[in-house]
């Protein structure tokens, strides 16, 4: 894949900088973009326990606690709305570039042979890399478990997923809903999880209104175990001991059968879709789900990439996610908004920087909280040196990532 390296992504001491406050303090810059619609040149953002009580432009009261960052721009953290952080320790590692059932394979091999410790330790590096590329918001998708109490103790917003494939009749489950953190449950695939587990998930996460996230029409194989019912995945999932004969996917697509179990509803998070159809996606956009791309992965593993159009013709909700190290080289939303820019030409920047931001932040569960900078939302944003002249110039230039310097993270608890 022909991907862009951006300056950007180098680590930056200042990531991650919490700040403690019951005083309102005032953070300026010569930009400052609190969602698409409001974007303000030398303006504030005034914030008081943690969270923004005040948006404007110009000075507030000379009395107020302030940081100048610059000329530069104050934007909110970005949402990486799909990663798996415990597979970062497997960067580089697989190689087969011979699809998905064979890079699935390599996969559960190559993680095999490392240690909790070492997963543990790539997730570590994963989240340091998140906050230094300008994401603070995150759906991690554990199958494992082992990222839990990582993702819990970091700064890190967002969802942390236990995700189950196959049967989950012998995992207790528990779905947790908090102010800034919540803990759901995820159902890995239509094809690799039994109907019945992808119910008793739903609903667990229903009964809290959490999000429920799932990989959905993802690849080819995944398309031809629904039409025949036989073939490549359905000897691998033989293999892996699990038993699909009673499973009722002939003869529909991955997308109407989730409908069929009940799945999909506006607290559901369907990834990748990159071979939905134009059925699938008036059930998606009937049903209100939220959809996450996953572009450079789609792109790796799959060759292919979701109709990204038609998902907008019918006022689908996007969001973005990377997926994991094992099939992106980085974990950087900025990265994925400048190859859906790249790809998808046709898309205003701020629509693209929306899906990263707003969106993001609704279908993981934060609408109102997370991922834009009015009154009432969370003190969680980034500055960046990038001197524009236009607001025009400023979208451009954020969602192409054309910009040098440091990002700064600034979380400001209550
Ligand atoms: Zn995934």
């Amino acid at each position: 894949m022909n991907q862009k390296k951006f300056l950007h992504t180098a680590v930056n001491q200042h990531s991650g900088i919490s700040l403690n406050s019951s005083e309102p303090s005032v953070h300026r810059a010569g930009w400052i973009i609190a969602d698409k619609n409001t974007i303000i040149q030398n303006g504030y953002v005034k914030i008081q326990n943690g969270y923004i009580i005040e948006t404007g432009k110009g000075r507030t009261t000379p009395n107020d606690k302030e940081v100048d960052y610059g000329e530069g721009v104050i934007l909110p953290g970005l949402v990486n709305a799909h990663t798996h952080l415990e597979l970062s320790a497997l960067k580089d590692s697989i190689r087969t570039t011979n699809g998905f059932h064979a890079w699935v394979k390599e996969l559960i091999e190559k993680r095999a042979d490392l240690d909790p410790e070492t997963l543990k330790e790539g997730a570590a590096s994963g989240i340091r890399d998140m906050f230094s590329s300008g994401c603070a918001v995150a759906g991690e998708i554990s199958t494992l478990g082992i990222t839990h109490d990582l993702f819990s103790e970091s700064s890190l917003s967002g969802v942390w997923f236990q995700e189950i494939l196959g049967n989950s009749r012998n995992t207790v489950l528990k779905c947790k809903k908090g102010t800034n953190q919540h803990v759901s449950v995820a159902g890995h695939a239509p094809h690799t999880t039994s109907p019945d587990t992808l119910k008793r998930l739903k609903a667990l996460s229903l009964r809290e209104q959490l999000p429920f996230s799932i990989h959905l029409s993802e690849s080819e194989e995944e398309r031809l175990f629904f039409e025949q019912g036989k073939g490549q995945w359905a000897d691998f999932l033989t293999e892996r001991g699990i038993d699909f004969s009673g499973w009722e996917i002939r003869g529909k697509t991955p997308v109407k059968y989730a409908d069929n179990l009940g799945l999909l509803d506006s607290r559901t998070l369907a990834v990748h879709m990159n071979y939905a159809d134009e059925k699938d996606l008036q059930i998606i956009s009937g049903k209100n789900v939220f959809v996450c791309l996953c572009l450079r992965s789609n792109a790796r593993l799959h060759g292919r990439m979701p109709d990204v159009k038609g998902m907008m013709d019918k006022k689908i909700k996007l969001c973005l996610g990377t997926d994991s190290l094992a099939s992106v080289e980085t974990l950087s939303v900025f990265d994925e908004m400048a190859y859906a820019a790249e790809k998808f030409p046709f898309i205003p920047p701020g629509e693209i920087l929306e899906m990263a931001t707003e969106n993001g932040a609704a279908a993981l569960g934060f609408p109102g909280v997370l991922g834009s900078l009015l009154p009432g939302r969370m003190g969680v944003f980034q500055y960046i040196p990038l001197a524009a002249s236009s607001e025009k110039q400023l979208l451009e230039s954020l969602v192409n990532a054309e910009f040098d310097g440091s990002i700064q993270m600034i979380i400001v608890k209550e």
